[in-house]
């Protein structure tokens, strides 16, 4: 998830791994280590926390000889930031090490598989078993153990490997985690993004799934699993460093919306096995779901509006009452919670100080308390009684909006949990609700390649001084977050409404040209919505409407539609969110904002 570097060439390789590194810094991470080929074997140094402590304990580089090595940043998500966790890995022997971004699914039963065969972990991490799986495999030959490597390994990978036995040559590849190859004059690198080599070169490769790449000083040959050589075009960045930062885009903001498929698997598939939900980590047992009187969800900002879907979600899919509570609130308001109320905690950086508080407060209470957070090791994280990680991977821009997607699905899996634990679904109905979880990824890349539309009518709308957003049941719950991202980013007026409170007050408001966004994607509740858009638009409001494909009658009320593809109630606001993204960064863009860093607001609030 974060940042790979290697470099194979006639210069000292220990600074150039740490410079790399730097110009990936931006990308978040927790820890940082290299491994150099030496005289004397492969040399590790590693190091929780920033860059510079890394830094100072090799000179700067100066410290370790040896022209060929990989360094690497680590957003922790499996095991705590920590020197032992920290990357890189070694096998028992030393002969292997190993850089890795990305999530290894199946590593528990590898685990088991090498702790029988006798090696010896050290780390919590996902990772260390590549490094033993290169040594149970390795006879000689580094391609051959690779290929049985990744036809062992589940999930996502870029990995970079040096192999004691190999000093003049290493080895690397990618499986849906990022990672390029650079072509030097003398000397080759790998890097998980472009700006970690963009002073040395500008002609890179871009691999693609499972294409391995044998780097030496003076060759680069990339070959499939079969063994066969690819040969592929050079392609020449003419980006400068800023925009290869941001994948060629303008902001970060862009680039973790155009993210969002990819954090969704990373954070679903992992956990589906044989057509079941499986938390490993989770200690809920089915007696004390069963036993449950009531679960609140405690969170602020988006990851409060995620609550709110929650709650419709869980209520339904398990007729357990929840209550969504902002966090700065729920300390103030004497909650009834005692030991068979579940308090689930949703805060992207795990340091909120509202929900941190609510969570220490809940506990005092007596309640179980379940985190969905995003940073490993991060004080919610530590002290709640379960964690559930969304591996969204680092989000920079302030404004949220792949952690918002993965906290929804860590949502609907916990609800899914809960029915599977307790046995209230059947098997067709579990089978349908995972299939629509897997589905969401590739549904929403659909949704981001129609953003010209969301940008042309973002473009008609950029000057309103005020838009109502309006939707029921799990509209309305996106609708919060439809406005409060447009609030952020673009400071223009904004509320959210349950689409039939309108009339109760607010509809007062509307006047000739008040832009109202109308989110009609509940199928049982789109007729009404059809009444609310009419009402609005004869008090003079446009109306830009979401929804469902083939829905077209819509078309005859609102001025705009955006369509989004066709899918279950229960997770289509993974998908309504979207376009609503979309248009705020749109809207925002042209208004020539600081769209990563909106006035007043900070990623992490760590104030009450
Ligand atoms: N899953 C690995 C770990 O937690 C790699 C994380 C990363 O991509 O930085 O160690």
């Amino acid at each position: 998830m974060c940042g790979i570097v290697g470099y194979v060439g006639n210069k000292q390789a220990a600074p150039f791994l740490l410079e790399g590194l730097s110009k990936l810094e931006y990308r978040g991470y927790d820890s940082a280590g290299v491994a150099v080929m030496t005289d004397e074997g492969i040399v590790v140094k590693k190091k929780k926390g920033r860059l510079a402590g890394l830094s100072e304990m090799i000179d700067g580089g100066n410290a370790i000889r040896g022209t060929m090595g990989i360094g690497h940043t680590r957003w922790a998500t499996h095991g705590e930031p920590s020197d032992t966790n920290s990357h890189p890995h070694l096998s028992n022997s030393g002969r292997f090490a190993v850089v890795h971004n990305g999530i290894i699914e199946n590593y528990l039963r590898l685990r088991d598989y090498l702790t029988k065969k006798g090696f010896e972990f050290i780390s919590e991490t996902d990772t260390e078993v590549i490094a033993h799986l290169f040594e149970y495999y390795y006879k000689g030959d580094i391609i051959d153990a690779m290929i049985k490597v990744i036809n062992k390994v589940e999930g996502s990978y870029a990995l970079g490997v040096l192999c004691a036995d190999d000093p003049d040559s290493f080895i690397a590849v990618r499986k849906e985690s990022p990672l390029i190859v650079g072509l030097g004059e003398g000397e080759n690198f790998i890097a998980s993004d472009i700006p970690a080599i963009l002073s040395h070169t500008k002609n890179v490769y871009f691999l693609e799934n499972n294409e391995i790449v044998i780097l030496k000083k003076n060759q680069v040959k990339i070959i499939n699993t079969d063994r066969e050589e690819i040969s592929k075009e050079v392609y020449v960045v003419d980006w400068d460093v800023s925009a290869a930062e941001k994948g060629g885009y303008e902001h970060f903001m862009f680039k973790e919306i155009m993210e969002q498929p990819r954090a969704i698997a990373d954070t679903v598939s992992p956990r589906i096995k044989d057509g079941r939900i499986v938390l490993d980590d989770i200690m809920l047992t089915a007696d004390y779901i069963r036993n449950i009187n009531k679960v609140y969800i405690v969170a602020c900002g988006s990851a409060y509006h995620v609550g709110v879907v929650g709650k419709y979600v869980i209520e339904q899919m398990n007729r357990i009452p929840v209550e969504v509570m902002v966090a700065s609130e729920f300390r103030y308001c004497s909650p009834i919670i005692d030991e068979h109320t579940l308090v689930v905690l949703i805060s992207q950086s795990g340091e909120t100080a509202d929900t941190i508080e609510a969570m220490r407060e809940a506990k005092r209470l007596g309640s179980r308390t379940f985190a969905i957070v995003n940073a490993v090791g991060s004080t919610i994280a530590r002290e709640a009684d379960d964690v559930l990680y969304t591996w969204a991977g680092p989000e920079i821009a302030v404004a949220t909006t792949k952690a918002y997607s993965t906290q929804l699905t860590a949502i609907y899996m916990l609800s899914l949990y809960f029915a599977q634990e307790l046995d209230t679904i059947s098997p067709e109905l579990l089978r349908k609700y995972i299939n629509a979880l897997n589905a969401l990824p590739d549904k929403i890349a659909g949704i981001v390649e129609n953003k010209a539309d969301i940008q042309y009518i973002a473009s008609q709308y950029y000057s309103a001084k005020s838009v109502f957003f309006i939707g029921r049941t799990f509209d309305y719950a996106v609708a919060l977050e439809g406005s409060l991202k447009l609030k952020e980013i673009s400071y223009i007026h904004s509320e959210a409404y349950a689409a039939g409170e309108l009339k109760h007050g607010t509809i007062a408001l509307m006047e000739e040209g008040t832009v109202v966004v109308a989110l009609c994607t509940v199928k049982k509740l789109f007729d009404k919505m059809l009444s609310n858009i009419k009402e609005v638009k004869a008090r003079g409001a446009v109306v830009i409407a979401i929804a469902e494909e083939g829905h077209t009658e819509i078309e005859k009320e609102a001025d705009h539609v955006i369509y989004v593809p066709k899918c279950d109630d229960l997770t289509m606001p993974s998908e309504v969110v979207v376009p609503l993204q979309l248009f705020s960064y749109y809207v925002a863009s042209l208004k020539g904002l600081d769209i990563d860093k909106p006035r007043n607001l900070a990623k992490s609030v760590t104030v009450e």
